[in-house]
């Protein structure tokens, strides 16, 4: 009998799931709406219903699903605890147990949803053939997860992998939505990349295509400016590149990976985004030849119900 393990990823928006072959294969996947109101409290009981009635459509017998792995959209306890999650509205609830009574006792795992789609790529992404990885995910904002022998390393107090709030660049003045200062998140992420751009505009008066986006440039205008060859984007990507490069030489003298995985909608830019930040990385890491290689995600919206699969199969 094949068996299978359920890979579950709760959104903001959608809660996403996919049924999964012991080996990784993704049979099937779907989505459901997240719904919010009342403090998210008829999330988890969607997901259930929506878990088992498509078991049913497919004819698969509960005693053949493994469990269920679960990832969560802010900070999880290592017994499955979120104290708050302010994506969802969920306050002192324990998601893993709650949907493990709605499925019956099924075995649930849960873990942050950054560091679980970190585990997706390790397995099945950008990563594989890797056990040791760290991904950076740059989006709206900055996420990441730390991948140690194949496991999520989550730390003591849910910080592991919070890697978008490492404080990188002293002379920030705003402030970021964790209440410091200089994180990187404030740099590298599409919006950070985007004020950069808005910031040098006004400094200088050199000519830029960048220009004729005013207040509305985007990263995405930015990275296909200086693709392009604009010189004023390749000074916001320079310093993008830097910080970047700085921080990925401190993880690895502290964790010494063997692959940073770059992912999020700001590495559609591709090896010319990664090839800034390998200068500088490089750069910054002079100690030794030997050292992580830089390289893309590739599993895009999929790699947290890649990695919530995971967690359950082990
Ligand atoms: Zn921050």
């Amino acid at each position: 009998m094949q068996r299978i393990g359920i890979g579950i990823d709760i959104g903001g928006t959608s809660v996403k799931m996919g049924l999964f072959q012991e080996d990784g294969e993704l049979l099937y996947k779907w989505e459901v709406p997240s719904r919010k109101e009342e403090a998210g409290r008829y999330i988890l009981e969607d997901v259930a219903a929506s878990i088992l009635s498509v078991l049913k459509e497919k004819d698969i017998n509960m005693d053949s699903v493994i469990g269920a792995g679960l990832g969560v959209p802010g900070p999880v306890l290592p017994d499955g605890y979120v104290g708050v999650c302010v994506n969802l509205g969920w306050r002192d609830i324990n998601p893993r147990q709650e949907l493990s009574r709605m499925l019956g006792g099924l075995p649930v795992l849960s873990g942050n949803d950054a560091n679980v789609a970190a585990l997706g790529e390790m397995w099945k992404g950008g990563g594989k053939g890797y056990s040791d990885i760290v991904m950076i995910t740059l989006g709206t904002g900055v996420g990441g997860g730390v991948i140690i022998n194949e496991k999520i390393t989550a730390g003591k107090h849910g910080l592991a992998g919070e890697i978008g709030h490492i404080h990188i660049r002293d002379e920030e003045q705003e402030v970021c939505n964790c209440g410091g200062r200089g994180c990187v998140e404030q740099v590298a992420s599409a919006t950070g990349i985007a004020r950069e751009a808005r910031r040098k505009l006004a400094a200088v008066d050199t000519p830029s295509r960048l220009r004729e986006f005013g207040a509305q440039v985007t990263a995405k205008h930015v990275l296909d400016a200086a693709k392009a060859g604009d010189g004023l984007a390749l000074e916001v990507v320079e310093t993008v590149g830097r910080y970047l490069g700085l921080l990925l030489a401190q993880l690895s003298m502290t964790i010494d990976p063997q692959m940073f995985v770059i992912g999020g909608g700001v590495s559609k830019a591709g090896r010319f985004l990664i090839d800034v930040i390998e200068k500088y990385y490089v750069e910054f890491t002079p100690i030794s030849e030997d050292k992580a290689v830089i390289g893309l995600a590739k599993l895009g919206n999929d790699a947290g119900i890649y990695g919530a699969a995971k967690l359950i199969l082990g």
